[in-house]
């Protein structure tokens, strides 16, 4: 069925710890499965009571040794000199269609890292991380991906007490920046070029390790993959809420679902994630963020014998990575067809506009590509005379485009989703869940698969958000 030996493993045991992982034995139920990406995946054999079995861990045999990896982190700014997957473990890589995928289950048991943890994740947080990254996935964002979701009535104790789950996760790889850095910060330099290596020949492969500066090429890949990201969160109004250095993939892959938010009105400061009190992981400061984490990574990477103005030399082509991307999806929402120097003071002027009127960003760029900015069409409590002079603005520089309207109007309903995961509607559906009523959750699924489609059943969600969600914040403690 799967590889139970996956490639990470012949890593050897400096790079993990071998676990087994702790069943769920009370009353374990699928809540949700994924079957398109098992379709993707070419596991459509698979019964729903083999992946229960699976995911519960029951079927795993009881000597069947799964892995947690280690790896350090810096946490909101902080070095943690060892972390690791305190309840994630990697029980198998499949290889299908020329691809391969390593297999994850979140929430399977303690592991030698789960310092004061469980090792377990409460349904409220799996629901989450379950929808999330389904979303993100259709809406065209680099992401670690998610094929089924197990619920339990196997108790777990957080501010109350609330029941496990499991969620099965899917990536070519889990490895994070932090994986390097754990090596480096321990001296452990043959291990740290061993990763290097390792990540080269499997996922970038166009990477000549025969190269002398096959390391500042890696370095390079990465800046690109993370700034390129970050540039698409920007423009869809996610908030990732805990961009520490152990939850940044090295591919480049969005990882992690904690306290994460998509925007409903643009506030670029609003914080999330109630652990955060300072506001260092908003909206506003992703991007400096994903710089300063892989300013960490190249550190890390100068214990290779780098010369550090080499990798600095590297980092400083985030920016134009990053505003590449940028410009690219923001050019797209607009509807121009390329994106002059000007565009971007006329884009800063529609942002401080949205900021000042607490406008929504989903609903705002959909009506906007509809040509429906007026007070009544975005729900406006009043009208504002500064967006409709930069829409006028807008359609004069629409003038000196080559697109269409049509070509224009295609292009924008196809990079502004008229659906996103909005909070409030994920809330509702998690408290469904607790109920045992999961039917919301495969409603928010299958609307969240055409995310840029206007499906009659699914109007309610396209609406703004009720404004007393405009306050939710979420807590790290899943
Ligand atoms: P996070 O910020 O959720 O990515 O987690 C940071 C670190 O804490 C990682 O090493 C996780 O594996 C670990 N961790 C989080 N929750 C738990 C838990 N319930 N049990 C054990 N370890 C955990
Ligand atoms: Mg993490």
């Amino acid at each position: 069925m799967f590889s139970l030996n996956p490639r990470f493993a012949e890593l050897g045991l400096e790079f993990f710890s071998q676990v087994k992982p702790t069943p769920l034995t009370q009353r374990p139920k699928l809540v949700h499965l994924n079957s398109e990406l098992l379709a993707t995946l070419g596991l459509d054999h698979l019964s729903e009571q083999n992946l229960c079995d699976l995911l519960s861990s029951q079927s795993i045999v009881s000597d069947y040794p799964a892995l947690a990896a280690v790896y350090m982190g810096h946490q909101f700014g902080h070095a943690v000199p060892r972390l690791g997957d305190g309840r994630a473990l990697l029980i198998a890589e499949h290889e299908y269609a020329g691809e391969t995928w390593e297999l994850q289950l979140k929430g399977a048991g303690k592991t030698p890292y789960s310092r004061m943890g469980d090792g377990r994740a409460v349904l409220r947080s799996s629901i989450r991380e379950y929808l999330a990254s389904h979303a993100m996935q259709h809406l065209l964002v680099p992401t670690t991906q998610a094929l089924a979701l197990l619920g339990s009535q196997d108790e777990v104790y957080r501010e109350q007490v609330e029941t496990a789950a499991v969620v099965l996760r899917v990536a070519p790889s889990f490895i994070r920046f932090g994986n390097f850095e754990y090596f480096a910060k321990h001296g452990k330099i043959g291990e740290l070029e061993q990763l290097v290596k390792f990540v080269c020949q499997n996922y970038f492969q166009d990477i000549e390790l025969s190269d002398a500066n096959y390391t500042l090429v890696f370095l390079e890949r990465v800046v690109q993959l993370s700034a390129e990201m970050i540039a698409h969160w920007q423009s869809l109004g996610f908030v990732h809420g805990v961009m520490n250095t152990d939850n940044m993939s090295i591919l480049g892959l969005t990882l992690d679902y904690g306290p994460f938010a998509f925007m409903d009105r643009y506030n670029p400061s609003q914080i999330f994630n109630h652990s955060d009190s300072e506001g260092r992981y908003i909206y506003a400061n992703q991007p400096n963020i994903g710089w300063w984490n892989l300013y960490r990574l190249a550190e890390a990477l100068a214990a290779l014998n780098v010369a550090s103005d080499q990798l600095e030399s590297v980092l400083t082509k985030y920016a134009e990575y990053y505003n590449q991307k940028y410009i690219q999806l923001m050019g797209a929402k607009l509807g121009l067809s390329s994106f002059a120097a000007a565009d971007m003071s006329f884009l800063d002027e529609l942002l401080q506009v949205m900021q000042a009127e607490k406008i929504d960003w989903t609903y705002f760029w959909r009506r906007l590509s509809y040509g429906e900015v007026g007070q009544q069409q975005l729900n406006l409590d009043y009208p504002s005379l500064a967006l409709e002079l930069w829409f006028a603005k807008l359609n004069a520089r629409y003038q000196s485009t080559e697109l269409t309207p049509a070509m224009r109007q295609q292009q924008m309903l196809a990079t502004n989703p008229a659906f996103i995961l909005r909070n409030h509607l994920l809330q509702f559906a998690i408290e469904r869940a607790q109920q045992g009523n999961y039917q919301e959750i495969e409603r928010l699924f299958n609307a969240l698969s055409q995310p840029f489609v206007e499906l009659a059943e699914f109007n309610a969600y396209y609406q703004v958000a009720p404004k007393s969600s405009a306050q939710i914040v979420l807590s790290c403690s899943s």
